[in-house]
């Protein structure tokens, strides 16, 4: 139970942000810290690159973003060499954690690039990516897929296509490429662990998601079932009800939440977000999408 003048806190680990730092992946990082911060959640934001260890304790999310074949061997030989165990623990413990693109590719089994060895991947994700280099054109363009009922937008830029065995795709894309172009899967999901080819970044017109994200770290760290709401002088930030949002309970590995609750963020104004993820699925012909979008923007 927190005591009445101790803010809430959350600590990110931002995995090889010099290496893996494509297409503003850095603006998921500045997304998260805002949503939290309108909350009056401090969330703490810290490097680890190569060669530097992973203490699971430390965190209470993680990200990795994408990056080019030459950036990722490299993070490939650290991550297994140093930071596997480490990210291996925090997986299984449930720590939500979003890898996008090449973070994504080497929290797989392997990465086969247009060029040089396989890349070895964690095996996070049983599924597997190819680059089959210039006899196939990259998967370059805007991308929207389903995810809950809902829609996720983003922008792709890859040259490999990911393959799943057991693991659980992310959604189905609805316009754009997606994992490989063929079976109209985007992105992987294990535990609390999501994969996704979504740059764009991702989370600044993904409202609803980077909230998931924000909600499973501090319901895995303080507990779904406790209050939060103990008789604080800043309003609220996390409001107890029973509901099932846009994850189903059974999705939420959330290690204390009874099972049929879960806690809800107090809503921000996301106008501005929903209009961008409105005018986008429009751009991409996706009306119906679009005008659900703009709906749960008036429900606010
Ligand atoms: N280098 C990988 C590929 O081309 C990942 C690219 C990225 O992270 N945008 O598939």
């Amino acid at each position: 139970m927190t005591s009445p003048a101790t803010p809430l806190t959350l600590t990110l680990g931002h995995l090889y942000p010099d290496q893996l730092n494509l297409y503003g992946d850095r603006g998921n990082i500045v997304t998260l810290r805002r949503r939290c911060q309108q909350r009056g959640i401090k969330l703490r934001v810290v490097g680890l690159g190569i060669g530097d260890a992973l203490a699971p304790d430390e965190y209470d999310m993680l990200f990795i973003g994408g990056g080019q074949d030459r950036e990722q061997a490299p993070v490939s030989q650290d991550l297994y060499e140093i930071k596997g165990i480490g990210l291996w623990a925090s997986i299984e413990d449930d720590m939500p954690v979003l890898a996008v693109c090449g973070g994504y590719q080497l929290l797989a089994n392997y990465y086969r690039p247009a060029n040089g060895p396989d890349m070895r991947g964690l095996g996070v994700f049983d599924a597997w990516t190819i680059s089959k280099g210039p006899q196939q054109p990259r998967c370059i363009g805007d991308i929207a897929i389903s995810w809950h009922g809902m829609t996720l937008v983003g922008f792709e830029n890859h040259g490999g296509r990911t393959y799943l065995g057991t693991a659980k795709p992310l959604g189905k894309v609805l316009k754009g490429y997606g994992n490989n172009a063929e079976d109209s899967n985007e992105g992987a999901i294990y535990r609390n662990t999501y994969g996704t080819y979504l740059h764009g970044s991702l989370l600044p017109k993904n409202p609803h998601f980077a909230d998931h994200l924000i909600e499973l770290a501090l319901q895995r760290k303080y507990g779904a079932g406790e209050s939060l709401l103990t008789a604080q002088e800043e309003p609220p930030v996390l409001n107890g009800k029973t509901h099932i949002g846009i994850t189903d309970a059974a999705d939420l590995h959330v290690a204390t939440a009874a099972p049929e609750v879960s806690t809800r963020l107090t809503p921000l104004d996301d106008s501005l977000e929903w209009e961008a993820h409105a005018s986008q699925l429009e751009r991409l012909g996706l009306h119906t999408e679009a005008v659900a979008a703009l709906r749960i923007q008036k429900k606010g």
